[in-house]
């Protein structure tokens, strides 16, 4: 049997999916630890799984026409793509932004595989969007778009089929205004959407999730150190869904949070950033959807750096919660050089090759996102599970299955990423999240 060599096997992936470099980048920093593990398996090798499983089992893409205040008729691209459904319905977010691709979603699409089987619990992975900008739209034009949007999309999913969730500028507003229209089309209650409103079939700690989880993956990474993260000082990347709720956890574990970002740039605040300031972001964020810049007119102590990231900054733990590809290797030069010890993906693929490259060099712990910010849609998963029973658990009870799934998590890493002197997170999560997925289509045979 020909054994999979990875250059060549990136080379022939390249080449069928062209323009496409988010998607290959997501492809490489898997095939590279996968393709040792499956050469010495001979059943996944056989069977060309790898193949099958960097080709999504189905593409969607469709128009969106909606009318903004002026009565102008708009024109947007819609897409889900469905990668992977051998373990359970198809799960993952939706992504509304200026920057979305096909390439984009093939990528997000591709490590939610992955994430989603480490989660422990029966989804698929999958993920759609627009090139919609939500950035200075009013709340009409935002409610109109969602709903020509799921217009559309309502016919390709379902609480059996495909679950569709937020993601970046697809918060709980624009998933309430999805719902409503979905329950309109269909005439059905279900839980065919999540991180909906409490009212209406929400899960508690959904919203809080990948954030919480983020912080509760890291702390198992430290004590594989016997270390902890109380008086730790941190940066977060980012001020969105992610970076709230990772900043508020690290807060409450005795951490001092010392920035956040957003995209015209990044504060410094030495003091730390507290609960009342973190309140301040948050309603910035939320409601007037202000630029970080205001930060400093109300805490003069802190700084603003004008479009700058914030991985100079001199910090023992580092959470890029922001976007893919926010740090570069040059930034994890910086980091490493500060003496950082930890970094805990909060965003899918921040890190770019190179910067991961680094961090295997310098042995620090290294969280990737598929396993770090997993807390989020692994909750998403238990949103699901309480529809379908139809009832709802308590803030405590999901907190505690959140902690208890994080563990989980970090153990599987453990398992298949355990090296002589260090901790291979990003094998751990590659290998444990193929397994139960490629045995799965293994059973199904030739599917
Ligand atoms: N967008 C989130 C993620 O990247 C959550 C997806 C979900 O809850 O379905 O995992």
């Amino acid at each position: 049997m020909k054994e999979l060599e990875l250059e060549s096997f990136m080379h022939g992936l390249e080449r069928r999916n062209p323009g496409q470099p988010e998607f290959h980048q997501a492809v490489r920093e898997v095939a590279d630890k996968l393709i040792p593990f499956i050469n010495k398996n001979p059943k996944y090798l056989a069977a060309s799984i790898l193949e099958r499983m960097t080709e999504p089992d189905r593409v969607i893409s469709f128009r969106v026409t909606w009318q903004d205040d002026e009565g102008n008729v708009r024109v947007n691209r819609g897409f889900r793509v469905q990668f992977n459904g051998a373990i359970g319905p198809y799960k993952g977010g939706l992504r509304f932004d200026k920057s979305v691709t096909l390439g984009t979603l093939k990528f997000l699409g591709f490590e939610q595989v992955f994430k989603n089987s480490l989660t422990t619990l029966p989804m698929g992975g999958a993920k759609g969007g627009s090139d919609f900008n939500p950035k200075g739209k009013s709340d009409n034009e935002v409610m109109r778009f969602c709903q020509a949007f799921m217009s559309e999309l309502f016919r390709h999913i379902g609480k059996d089929t495909d679950v569709p969730a937020g993601d970046i500028g697809v918060g709980a507003r624009e998933v309430s205004y999805m719902f409503g229209q979905y329950r309109r089309l269909e005439n059905q209650f279900t839980g065919v959407l999540t991180g909906k409103g409490l009212a209406f079939g929400g899960s508690n700690v959904r919203k809080e999730a990948t954030g919480y989880g983020s912080v509760y993956f890291s702390r198992e990474m430290l004590a594989t150190r016997n270390d902890s993260l109380k008086g730790k000082t941190a940066i977060v990347s980012g001020s969105g869904n992610v970076a709230q709720f990772t900043a508020e956890k690290l807060i409450q574990l005795g951490t001092k949070v010392l920035t956040m970002s957003d995209r015209s740039g990044y504060i410094h605040d030495p003091e730390g950033i507290d609960e009342s300031k973190l309140n301040f972001v948050i309603k910035l964020k939320t409601e007037s959807r202000g630029s970080l810049e205001e930060y400093v007119k109300e805490y003069p102590n802190a700084t603003f750096h004008k479009d700058e990231t914030p991985w100079g900054v001199k910090a023992d733990l580092a959470y890029p919660s922001a976007t893919q590809n926010e740090l570069d290797e040059n930034d994890a030069k910086k980091l490493i050089a500060n003496g950082c010890m930890l970094v805990c993906e909060g965003a899918n693929m921040p890190s770019t090759i190179g910067a991961i490259k680094e961090f295997e060099k310098a042995k620090i712990l290294f969280g990737p996102g598929k396993a770090a910010n997993a807390g989020g849609v692994a909750i998403s998963g238990l949103e699901m599970t309480q529809n379908s029973m139809r009832l709802q658990w308590s803030f405590e009870e999901v907190d505690e299955k959140l902690q208890m799934i994080m563990k989980k998590i970090h153990d599987k890493c453990v398992e298949y990423g355990q090296e002589e002197d260090w901790i291979d997170y990003v094998k751990g999560a590659n290998i444990g999240g193929f397994v139960k997925v490629a045995d799965a289509m293994l059973a199904y045979g030739v599917v």
